[in-house]
């Protein structure tokens, strides 16, 4: 059983299955806000020729240190995840804090060569304070697992804003500045070789991109030095299954740049 039940020329299936719900025709998950931040980047808004033979086996980039001027130094100097978690608190920083049942930091390898970034906590997130746990994040778990080879203890998971916006809203551009300094810091302590961005929005606000998602999958784009593969959101593969195929594409890309076989096909 495959990602996709039609059959996709040069592309290999995992095994893992979704639900099948009608097409939606609408084709972004979610008007993302445009994302301008008064902090400075180094990142470069383009497609790289990012590939893998210009990174040398088991070598990892760092992460280049946030233009941290705007950055709390509680935050810039945080060593490990819990310390950063320590800072972060019972975080009222932004008005996402009034709604929120659970703040939901991130889940993982603390040491993990492959990171997963996504927009925000949905229901489910919110009411265990764990990502990616809902129909979407099962989904994401089945392409770690069934596609990958991998567990979801292997991977590190983050979203770029930690509490639920109400309703599940678009994180408004106040929101994103307030947050988002932690996970710049959540990416510097675990040091992943590759981010795989989810969706438009983590695109967008991670990479200060305003090109569709739709433009950006497939390619490999550059995080302060990190390789980053944007793909589809999960969510959005719910409502769009026929793009299973093209977000495992977009998975093998991965796989192939971290030398991840593929899983035995089962019997
Ligand atoms: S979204 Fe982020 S900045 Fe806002 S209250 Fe939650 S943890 Fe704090």
């Amino acid at each position: 059983m495959g990602l996709d039940t039609a059959p996709v020329r040069n592309v290999s299936e995992p095994t893992f299955v979704v639900p099948v719900v009608p097409k939606a025709t609408e084709p972004t998950i979610k008007a993302a806000p445009i994302i301008d931040l008064a902090t400075p980047t180094s990142v470069s808004p383009s497609v790289s020729s990012i590939g893998a033979s210009s990174e040398r086996p088991g070598e990892r980039p760092m992460a280049r240190e946030l233009p941290d001027q705007l950055v709390e130094p509680a935050i810039r100097t945080a060593e490990s995840l819990p310390a950063l978690r320590e800072v972060l608190g019972e975080c009222d920083r932004c008005k996402l804090c009034d709604a929120r049942t659970n703040i939901v930091f991130g889940v993982g390898n603390p040491d993990a060569e492959l990171m997963f970034v996504g927009e925000g906590p949905g229901a489910d997130e919110d009411e265990q304070g764990i990502p990616f746990v809902g129909r979407a994040g099962q989904l994401l778990t089945r392409i770690i697992t069934g596609g990958m080879g991998l567990t979801r203890d292997d991977v590190y998971i983050a979203n770029v804003i930690k509490c639920r916006p109400p309703g599940n809203r678009n994180p408004e551009p106040d929101e994103i500045v307030a947050c988002e300094p932690f996970l710049h810091r959540q990416i510097a302590i675990v040091r992943p070789r590759v981010i795989v961005t989810l969706g438009k929005f983590a695109t967008q606000a991670l990479l200060r991109e305003t090109r569709p998602i739709s433009k950006l999958r497939g390619n490999w784009l550059d995080y302060r030095g990190v390789p980053v593969m944007p793909t589809f959101h999960p969510a959005y593969l719910l409502r769009n299954p026929s793009d299973k195929r093209i977000v495992w594409a977009d998975i093998q890309l991965v796989m192939n740049r971290l030398g991840i076989p593929k899983p035995a096909a089962k019997e």
